[in-house]
């Protein structure tokens, strides 16, 4: 592992690696013992992945991450975790992403949801 992956946490500040973190943690926990509230979130989401790579850029760059031209992609897509695979669960993951790349948004939005886990 080269150092380059980590270089997000060395250099974005304790703040902001913390939230990352707390993040990363409530996703995991939410898609693995709360798969109900995360169901429940998933119909309220609209739009679609734009493929800016943010979201696997949280707290470290993910080592699959490929980035292309304008786009990126993941080496083992069909491998990826459950987390990955259904980011953002809430407009709280989205605020946390927009933490990193406020510039470009998400491709995905929520319909007027009313989150309970926030
Ligand atoms: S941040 Fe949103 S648009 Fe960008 S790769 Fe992740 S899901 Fe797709």
């Amino acid at each position: 592992m080269s150092y380059k992956i980590f270089k997000p946490i060395l250099t974005n500040g304790w703040k902001h690696n913390l939230i990352q973190l707390w993040g990363k943690t409530r996703r995991a926990y939410l898609v693995y013992y709360h798969p109900a509230y995360v169901k429940k979130n998933l119909r309220h989401r609209v739009g679609e992945c734009q493929r800016c790579g943010t979201c696997c850029k949280l707290m470290f760059d993910c080592w699959w991450l490929n980035n292309h031209c304008q786009t990126t992609g993941c080496r083992h897509y069909s491998l990826r975790s459950r987390v990955c695979h259904i980011f953002p669960i809430d407009e709280r993951d989205l605020k946390d992403r927009d933490l990193l790349n406020p510039t470009k948004k998400c491709g995905y939005s929520f319909n007027g949801t009313k989150t309970a886990k926030d």
